[in-house]
């Protein structure tokens, strides 16, 4: 049966393919439903991974009698052996599999869990440990059933059918392993448009809808799907008629990004030949073939924190450094701006779990800045690693989150200290590096001579300073209808700070959402932005925008719209610009 759900747009462009379900707590074991025909193959699938965990096993028994070898290994092959043979984890799994079409994976994680509960209500110590072994088991026979690969996979699909990846909610670390693997959209339950996983999305050029709140439980594995990004709609099996408008409208677009290439090698100036540049924002070393394909001006974002994503340990110096220094001698002598890690609120990493404080209200919380400065030592790896990579090309140091004076001292102590570190060591780096702030938080916005008298530049992040303004989070599809770019104090905050800074000559630029919409960009031209700083995806619409503008127009306009106060005339004459 065909049926549409509505959610927020985050992605635009329109996915055609099979629905793929996953757990929304981790992506490590699908959940989903079969179809009353498939129960019978995920049966076989089921047995066919216990037969291979029983071989492996048999193979180590062998290994056991080999001379030599500890008495101790014998004796966990047997145990291991005998919980695989048990009917309580060879058989009930697959009631679960036939009564309620749970794939594989899942039922045996249920299982588990269940035997897992029992094992600790054991009072003899010893038999309580055994909750391991069973926990073991399972493990190797889910490798079985997944293969190698334990995050999300394509699980032997080929690489021309599109899979589409439904979830109750993912997380920024979720979305950036897409990167890896050829999805060709996303939709999710939860989530704001400009949440990180929204951003991740737009950077990966693929359709996204969140906040459709009924798909997970709605949808079905491999139910034929059509994700509409730009309109934030999602089709269930549609019916010929729609799929066949669905197809066209897709070629349709296809054919205006290609047209659009034209565009690459154009420079990016106005009709009355005001200049403006167009950066990237990208997320790790592997987006540059991107940013080179569109042939950006820079890279006005790196957002380093996904780094740190998707590991068990820090990165450390030396692996830091190697990533910037990629990016930089591929930018071959253009800007690099590095933002220092910018972790928590919707950010996190599994590294850094036991260092993170859990905060009631994470936006509001240790984010940041902030959380640099009460980790010296993580930040002082982190700057050690940006300064050597200075030393091969242009890099700008960018800090998230400002808010205080104190802040910018603090950190620019760091830097020093970093310096003299690396002098004392004889290592290479750029001694006039620049170092900028993000103006993302009101205060700064409101109060920003200080910032312009200690900072190199700065780079407005429209994203957390629409949250912040408006006191709506980001990730929340509830209040995601009032998170609005246009409102009047957002726009007078963006233009004052473009403005106070084009008279101070401090380089300022735009790196949030803003900056990418090409709704946007005769606005932000209009209150004197030069420098725009977006996912490589969206340049040439931008310069698009760009080449077809007149600056000087736009100037006179623009400051009439911001002496306006009501939303729906702001609306109209943003249109018209
Ligand atoms: C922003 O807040 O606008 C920004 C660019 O940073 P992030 O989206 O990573 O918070
Ligand atoms: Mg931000």
């Amino acid at each position: 049966m065909s049926f549409t759900l509505h959610g927020l747009a985050v992605s635009s462009g329109i996915a055609i393919g099979r629905a793929h379900l996953i757990s929304h707590a981790t992506l490590e074991v699908a959940q989903y439903q079969l179809r009353e025909r498939s129960v019978g193959a995920e049966i076989a699938r089921f047995d066919k991974a216990f037969a291979t965990v029983r071989t492996e096993l048999e193979t180590l028994r062998k290994d056991a009698v080999v001379p030599g070898s500890p008495s101790e290994l014998s004796a966990f092959v047997d145990i291991h052996a005998m919980i695989l043979d048990d009917p309580l984890l060879a058989e009930v799994p697959k009631d679960l599999i036939r009564e309620r079409r749970c794939n594989a994976e899942w039922a045996l994680v249920q299982q588990m869990d269940h035997l897992v509960a029992q094992f600790e209500e054991i009072e003899d110590a010893y038999l309580r440990e055994r909750k391991h072994d069973v926990v073991q088991v399972v493990e190797r026979v889910l490798k079985a059933l997944m293969g190698k690969q334990r995050k999300l996979s394509r699980r032997g699909r080929s690489d021309d059918e599109p899979l589409i990846v439904v979830a109750h909610d993912l997380s920024p670390a979720d979305t950036i392993q897409f990167k890896n693997l050829k999805i060709g959209g996303f939709v999710t339950d939860l989530g704001g448009a400009t949440s990180h996983t929204a951003i991740v999305a737009r950077s990966l050029a693929i359709p996204a809808v969140v906040g459709l709140h009924h798909a997970r439980p709605l949808v079905l594995e491999d139910d034929l799907l059509i994700v509409d990004g730009a309109r934030g709609v999602l089709i269930v099996e549609p019916d010929a008629r729609v799929l066949e408008e669905y197809r066209l409208r897709k070629s349709e677009l296809e054919l205006e990004r290609s047209k659009l290439k034209r565009l690459t090698t154009a420079r990016a100036a106005t009709l009355d030949e005001v200049l403006v540049s167009l950066q990237a924002n990208i997320e790790l070393p592997q987006d540059m073939a991107q940013v080179k394909e569109v042939e950006a001006d820079g890279i006005g974002l790196f957002r380093t924190e996904f780094l740190f994503m998707n590991r068990d340990t820090l990165p450390s110096e030396n692996e830091q450094f190697e990533a910037y220094r990629t990016v930089v001698k591929a930018m071959g002598g253009k800007p690099v701006t590095i933002r220092t890690l910018d972790i928590g609120a919707d950010k996190t990493a599994q590294a850094l779990r036991g260092a993170e404080r859990q905060a009631p209200n994470p936006a509001l919380g240790l984010r940041a800045i902030r959380y640099c400065l009460a980790e010296p030592q993580l930040f002082l790896t982190q700057l050690r690693a940006i300064l050597r990579a200075s030393h091969y090309g242009r890099i700008r140091l960018l800090v998230p989150m400002l808010a205080h004076v104190k802040e910018i001292e603090q950190t620019l102590m760091m830097i020093w200290l970093a310096k003299e570190q690396l002098r004392a060591e004889k290592l290479k780096f750029d001694e006039s590096i620049e170092v900028g702030g993000m103006i993302e938080i009101p205060a700064a916005a409101l109060a920003l001579g200080p910032f312009l008298k200690r900072l190199h530049f700065l780079s407005i992040g429209t994203n957390d300073l629409i949250q912040y303004t408006l006191a709506i989070d980001r990730t929340d599809e509830s209040v995601a209808g009032l998170y609005d770019p246009l409102h009047p104090a957002v726009l007078r905050l963006v233009a004052q700070t473009i403005q106070a800074a084009n008279r101070a000559e401090t380089p300022v630029a735009v790196c949030g959402e803003m900056a990418g919409d090409p709704a946007f960009t005769r606005l932000l031209i209009g209150m004197g932005l030069r420098q725009f700083s977006m996912h490589p995806s969206q340049i040439l619409e931008v310069k698009h925008q760009v080449v077809m503008a007149d600056a000087e127009q736009l100037a006179l306009k623009v400051a009439r719209i911001l002496r306006l106060e009501e939303p729906d005339k702001i609306r109209e004459q943003v249109e018209r610009l």
